[in-house]
C-alpha cells in the first residue's frame, strides 16, 4: 500500500492473489525466501508518455500513454491496449498483473503487459482516431517487437485501431513487420477466430464448469453485460449452445427481452452503425430499454456473464442475483465483480469462474496468431476454434486440479491463481535472483 499509494485497482488485484497463494507458501516456503512475492508484484518497467494530437478543427490535445511491461518470464510481454477516459496507472497495473497469471494459464509462451491511454474514442471522428493513434504509436513503437512486446486490443481498441497501430509501426520501422500486434485484420496476418475468442472462450469455460455440476447452457436464461467485443461473441456462443440471452448493455443502459436478444442486431448496431444500445428497440419493439447499466443484474437469470468492465458487479447486485436464483457466474471482463460480490457468491455456493481463467481464450488465440505469423501460415476458423476449445478445457481442468491439491476443492479462484502462479514462480526460480 505504501509503495503504490492510491492504486486501488492494483491493490485489489494483488490482495486477491495473495489470499489464494497462502497454501502454496506453506507448502513451499522457498518462494518466500526467494522474494517471489515482492518480485512478481513489481513490473519490469512502466513506460508513460505524452500523446499530442490535433482534432478536425485544428485544436491541439494532450493525452497520456502507458505501457506496463510487467513480467517476461514465460515469453514476450503480451496484453491489450485500452482507450478509455478512466485509464490510469492503477488500472494499467492491475490489468498487466492479472495478465501474468492468465497468460501462464493458457500454457502458451507469453509474458504479461498492458497499455493504453485516457483518450476517449467515443466522440471522435475516424480521422481523429487515426491521428491520435499515429502519435501514440510514434512513441510506443520503441518498446515493441515480435519477440519483445506484442500488444492487442481491449476496451475501445478493435481491428480498426490495431490496423492504424500496425500501419504506423511499419511506417517508422521501414516496412511490413508481422507479429508485432495481434487482433489484426485477417487480410494482413490476423488470425481467424481472434475476434470471437474471448467471448467464445468464456462460454466454453462456463460450459465445462456447468458440465461438472450436471448442467448445461441448454434452456438457460443468460444475462451478458456490455455489447462490445467480448459480450457480443459470448452471447453468440451461449445462444448457439441453446441458451436465451435476455439482456445486454452499454454504458448508457441495458436492453431486456424475455424472448431473447438478437445478436445479429447487436453486431449491426455496434460493429456497423457504431451506435448506442438504445436503438435496438427500433429493430425489436418487444425489447425494453432501461437507462443506466447497473440494474441489469436485477433481472432474474440462470447464468450471469459480466463482460463490460472492472467492478461493474457489486455486493448489492450479487445479492439480487442470488435471491433470483442465479446458478453460475463467469467473468468475461477483467475483475468485473468486486471482492464483496465474490465473497457472497462463494458463501452461497454459486458456481464462479474467475476472469483470469474464463476470459483467457482471447490471449490464447493471440498467441496462436503469433505462431501463425512466425510460420507464415493461416489456420482455418475451425482449426482455431478447435484449439481454443481444447485450451479452455485444459485451463478448467488445471484450475480444478490445483484447487483440489491445495485444499480448496471446487474453488476455481484459488485454482486459477495457484496454477497460474506456479509456472511463473518456477521460471523465476530457474532464472535466478534478478
Ligand atoms: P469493448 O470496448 O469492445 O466493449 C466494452 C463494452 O463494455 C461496451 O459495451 C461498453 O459500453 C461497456 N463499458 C465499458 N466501460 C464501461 C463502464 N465503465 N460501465 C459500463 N459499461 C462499460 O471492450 P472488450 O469487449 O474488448 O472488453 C471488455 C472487457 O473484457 C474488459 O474488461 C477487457 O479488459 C476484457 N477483456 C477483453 C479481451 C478482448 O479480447 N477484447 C480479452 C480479455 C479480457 P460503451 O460502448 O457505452 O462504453
Amino acid at each position: 500500500k505504501k509503495r503504490n499509494p492510491g492504486e486501488s485497482e492494483f491493490l485489489q488485484a494483488t490482495r486477491e492473489i495473495f489470499d489464494s497463494l497462502r497454501p502454496v507458501f506453506i507448502k513451499n516456503p522457498h518462494y518466500i525466501e526467494d522474494g517471489i512475492l515482492e518480485r512478481i508484484t513489481e513490473p519490469d518497467r512502466i513506460i508513460t508518455f505524452r500523446v499530442t494530437w490535433e482534432d478536425d478543427q485544428g485544436k491541439v490535445h494532450v493525452n497520456r500513454g502507458y505501457r506496463v511491461q510487467f513480467n517476461s518470464e514465460l515469453g514476450p510481454y503480451k496484453g491489450g491496449i485500452r482507450f478509455h477516459p478512466s485509464v490510469n496507472l492503477s488500472i494499467m497495473k492491475f490489468l498487466a498483473f492479472e495478465q501474468i497469471f492468465k497468460n501462464s494459464l493458457t500454457g502458451q509462451p507469453i509474458g504479461a503487459g498492458k497499455g493504453g491511454s485516457d483518450f476517449d474514442p467515443k466522440d471522435k471522428s475516424e480521422r481523429e482516431i487515426m491521428r491520435f493513434i499515429q502519435s501514440f504509436m510514434t512513441e510506443m513503437q520503441k518498446y515493441l517487437g515480435p519477440d519483445l512486446d506484442v500488444p492487442a486490443g481491449d476496451i475501445g481498441v478493435g481491428r480498426r485501431e490495431v490496423g492504424y497501430m500496425a500501419g504506423q509501426y511499419n511506417r517508422i520501422r521501414g516496412g511490413f513487420q508481422p507479429g508485432v500486434f495481434t487482433g489484426k485484420d485477417p487480410n494482413y496476418g490476423g488470425s481467424l477466430g481472434r475476434r470471437e475468442a474471448t467471448g467464445y472462450g468464456t462460454v466454453y469455460f462456463t460450459q465445462e464448469m456447468l458440465k461438472t455440476n450436471g448442467m448445461s447452457f441448454e434452456g438457460k436464461k443468460v444475462i451478458v453485460s456490455g455489447s462490445g467485443n467480448v459480450s457480443t461473441y459470448a452471447m453468440e456462443k451461449a445462444i448457439e449452445l441453446g441458451a436465451t440471452v435476455i439482456a445486454c448493455s452499454d454504458s448508457s443502459g441495458y436492453i431486456y427481452d424475455e424472448n431473447g436478444i438478437n445478436v445479429e442486431t447487436i453486431k449491426r448496431i455496434k460493429e456497423i452503425e457504431n451506435n448506442r444500445i438504445k436503438v435496438y428497440r427500433k429493430y425489436h419493439s418487444t425489447a425494453k430499454f432501461v437507462e443506466g447499466c447497473h440494474d441489469i443484474w436485477s433481472i432474474p437469470c440462470d447464468i450471469a456473464l459480466p463482460c463490460a468492465t472492472q467492478n461493474e458487479l457489486d455486493e448489492k447486485a450479487a445479492a439480487l442475483l442470488i435471491r433470483n436464483g442465479v446458478k453460475a457466474i463467469a467473468e468475461g471482463a477483467n475483475m468485473p465483480c468486486t471482492q464483496e460480490a465474490i465473497d457472497l457468491f462463494l458463501e452461497n455456493e454459486i458456481l464462479f469462474a474467475p476472469a483470469k481463467a474464463a476470459n483467457a481464450g482471447g490471449v490464447a488465440v493471440s498467441a496462436m496468431e503469433m505462431s501463425q505469423n512466425s510460420m507464415r501460415l493461416n489456420w482455418t476458423f475451425e482449426e482455431v476454434e478447435e484449439k481454443l476449445q481444447l485450451v479452455m478445457k485444459d485451463i478448467y481442468e488445471n484450475c480444478l486440479q490445483a484447487a483440489e491439491e491445495y485444499g480448496h476443492p471446487g474453488n476455481l479462484i484459488v485454482g486459477a491463481n495457484i496454477a497460474g502462479f506456479l509456472k511463473v514462480a518456477n521460471s523465476m526460480v530457474s532464472h535466478g535472483i534478478r
